[in-house]
């Protein structure tokens, strides 16, 4: 290269920097649950151990003023990645309905831009369920149990320590490829529970802990990355630490929940240590990403690029309205939902008692300016008006509540069913007015609902009795007293109560089979069979009260409608595993021992690690004297559940059937001496042995037309183990006396 071209290259570098990362970047959105800005260092925190967040500020750019629109996981995510406020994407609540199709997702854009994609996400209130899977090849959103400390919260949520785990094991699949990653870490939300050393260094701030902890995996994440990557860090709302009377988030929506940390660092394309100090919203993450890319931002979105204020300088400031709402005291309890407008100056919150307040004065929001006709209301709220927010309706799903989810979500402190019969008419309480009740709803039904998993139903009636005298309109309270006052045995009393929960919510099919259990305990299966029937007129193909009506069926032997129901269920739901066990159960209570090895072989195939099912097949096996494939399924069993004794014990068993003590023989068995002799001397003159069976064995094997027995040694009386060890195969004994009966038998 000639000294004039080495200019013009540089030249060239000089005047088109984006030349020096032709490539497309990696892009690597990191979202830390439940982060709040004024919790960092680079936010002005002294006390704060963020280095690795206070570093990539450093390396980018940090957004001083970014702000969430809802103090919710799902519904903030879901702004994230559509570039909708959640009047739009229609999506307010962490139970809810899946994104509508239609919406195009961050994750699908970034795929057919040829990116590889992978999600890890670490809550379940953001699984696949959701619809943020969309568009990810992969979407790491299994809790497994077995890999989280025991106390660690239910096991819904996963440790950074293993979504980082995940996010690396991951990275070298991209290959040369460029790839989006989204990396979801939860730990910063409620309970606290950093680990070791941090819940000792964080003792009195166990908060912060979890901060200082999450902020360590970050600085592993960011390690893995490769040069030429577009990072963005940011929160999906923050936590409100007491202030406002609020201890979380999603109740009310002040800046304790809404003001969130933002930074995005691409080394070489976004100037280092530059701040965005105009307030910016999570909204416009989804048109600056795709934008930074040179990729079309879809229309119709709220968000807007702020890539010229990226990359550019004196740009003038944009004037950008934030849209802010919490639907959770209206869907949970039935009390108002708040809806607010926020410019970088001021906030209006909508309520039965509005608000007003001056961020650039009252950052704390203490002082209620609210006035009629206060200029910032008029316009405030003329915004909030045109942009069809406050005509929001939101149909929340309760397609996927069960109790496992309902209890999940009031262990994270978000107690309440969201009721379908929520209505906008009428006046509703202000929030405001009810934070102490909400605050002593939130806790008493999680030591509630604790207790209740801990078995300890006395206490927990008392928690649900409790909340009910207070007259709190919850769904729960009245299910969870029902089921307490089930396991107590007050059969009545928890009728009561349940019903007094299906007129809440007629659709919470579960109830149902609680329901039919509480008049099957006291004996009156019509009823029994009646409620459940009731659910299945709402939901004809519901798993679960298809298995409690077979099962009722099955415990009074009707078993042709338990087999009917079952195998109709099967057709519906292949993968339903507990049908197929049922119907199996059928099979073998019903001598058809083929089949039911059928089935079980079946769950096997589908769920290798379950100890029950190879113990069950182990045993099909062994009835039908398969003993080397019987042995093989009970050594599976032991080995997966070694603790178990009874898979030992069946073991054992089939063990000693396997080896060279087994005896294969019939049997003829008479109530008297006498008749013992005659047929013994029968047999001596060449009668057949079958014919004389038949005519004259009480041993009930001789009516099923003399199978052949076989046990081993030590399954059997040792006199008798003792004359079939002398006989040779055909020859007969003379008659033996054991107990009240006589016996003869034949080797076979
Ligand atoms: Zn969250």
């Amino acid at each position: 290269m000639g000294i004039k071209e080495q200019f013009r290259f540089v030249l060239c570098l000089l005047l088109f920097p984006t030349l020096l990362f032709a490539a497309t970047p990696d892009v690597v959105l990191v979202t830390i649950d439940t982060l709040r800005a004024d919790r960092v260092g680079c936010y002005g925190y002294a006390k704060a151990q963020t280095p690795t967040i206070d570093g990539l500020a450093s390396q980018g750019v940090l957004f001083t003023n970014a702000v969430s629109h809802v103090p919710l996981t799902r519904p903030s995510h879901l702004t994230i990645f559509t570039g909708l406020f959640p009047f739009q994407h229609n999506v307010h609540d962490n139970v809810a309905a899946p994104l509508d199709p239609k919406i195009p997702t961050l994750a699908e854009i970034l795929h057919q831009h040829g990116f590889a994609t992978a999600a890890f996400v670490a809550s379940f209130v953001v699984n696949a369920q959701s619809g943020l899977q969309r568009g990810f090849d992969t979407y790491a959103d299994e809790f497994d149990p077995r890999k989280q400390p025991t106390q660690f919260a239910l096991n819904l949520e996963k440790r950074g320590e293993e979504v980082y785990r995940e996010f690396a094991a991951w990275q070298p699949a991209a290959k040369g490829k460029p790839y989006f990653a989204w990396i979801h870490l939860y730990d910063p939300h409620f309970p606290y529970e950093p680990p070791p050393p941090y819940s000792t260094r964080f003792a009195n701030r166990p908060y912060d802990g979890e901060i200082a902890y999450t902020d360590e995996i970050l600085s592993k994440i960011v390690k893995l990355l490769r040069p030429n990557t577009l990072l963005i860090v940011a929160s999906d709302h923050g936590e409100s630490l007491g202030e406002h009377g609020e201890n979380a988030h999603s109740f009310f929506i002040y800046d304790s929940t809404l003001h969130v940390p933002l930074l995005m660092r691409w080394p070489g394309q976004l100037n280092a240590g530059s701040k965005i100090t105009f307030q910016t919203r999570l909204v416009d993450l989804f048109p600056t990403i795709l934008d930074l890319l040179n990729f079309p931002v879809p229309r119709n979105i709220s968000g807007i690029s702020l890539k010229p204020w990226l990359t550019r300088t004196g740009e003038s400031e944009p004037k950008l309205l934030s849209y802010c709402e919490t639907f959770t005291p209206w869907l949970h309890f039935g009390w108002s939902r708040l809806q607010g407008v926020r410019s970088s100056q001021w906030k209006y919150i909508e309520a039965p008692k509005p608000e007003l307040y001056d961020l650039a004065k009252d950052s704390g929001e203490s002082r209620n300016l609210y006035s009629r006709s206060a200029t910032p209301v008029r316009d405030l709220r003329n915004w909030l008006q045109q942009s069809g927010a406050l005509k929001a309706e939101a149909v929340p799903s309760t397609q996927e509540l069960d109790p496992e989810t309902l209890e999940k979500l009031a262990s994270l402190g978000y107690a309440g069913v969201p009721s379908t019969a929520a209505a906008l008419t009428g006046t509703l309480e202000d929030p405001k007015d009810k934070i102490g009740e909400y605050k002593i709803f939130n806790q008493t039904i999680r030591e509630g609902i604790e207790a209740f998993q801990a078995q300890r139903y006395a206490l927990a009636a008392e928690k649900f009795e409790l909340l009910r005298s207070r007259n709190i309109p919850s769904f729960e309270v009245h299910y969870y007293l029902g089921r307490s006052y089930l396991q107590l045995h007050s059969y009545d009393k928890a009728r009561t109560e349940i019903e007094l929960a299906l007129q809440k919510l007629p659709h919470f099919l579960p109830a149902y089979r609680d329901l039919s259990e509480s008049w099957e305990s006291q004996g009156n299966i019509k009823e029994a069979e009646k409620a459940l029937l009731a659910g299945l007129t709402i939901a004809p193909n519901h798993p679960l009260l298809i298995q409690s009506l077979a099962w009722l069926y099955q415990t009074q032997k009707q078993f042709t409608k338990a087999e009917a129901l079952l195998l109709a269920e099967l057709q519906a739901h292949p993968d339903d595993l507990e049908s197929r066990f049922r119907l199996g159960a059928i099979y073998r209570d019903t001598g058809r021992i083929d089949p039911a090895i059928a089935q079980f072989r079946e769950i096997v195939m589908r769920t290798p690690e379950d100890p029950e099912a190879h113990n069950q097949l182990g045993m099909l096996y062994g009835a039908s004297n398969r003993f080397q494939d019987s042995a093989r399924e009970f050594e599976k069993a032991v080995q997966l559940a070694p603790q178990e004794k009874s898979y030992r014990s069946n073991l054992a068993l089939v063990k000693g059937k396997t080896n060279d003590s087994l005896f294969r023989f019939r049997i003829i068995e008479t109530k008297t001496r006498a008749a013992a002799d005659v047929i013994f001397k029968k047999l001596q003159k060449g009668e057949g042995w079958e014919m004389l069976a038949q005519k004259y064995s009480i041993h009930p094997s001789a009516r099923s037309g003399q199978p052949v027995l076989e046990l081993s040694a030590s399954e059997m009386n040792p006199s008798l183990a003792k004359v079939l060890s002398t006989l040779k195969t055909g020859e007969f004994s003379p008659p033996i006396a054991s107990g009240n009966s006589f016996f003869l038998v034949r080797k076979e």
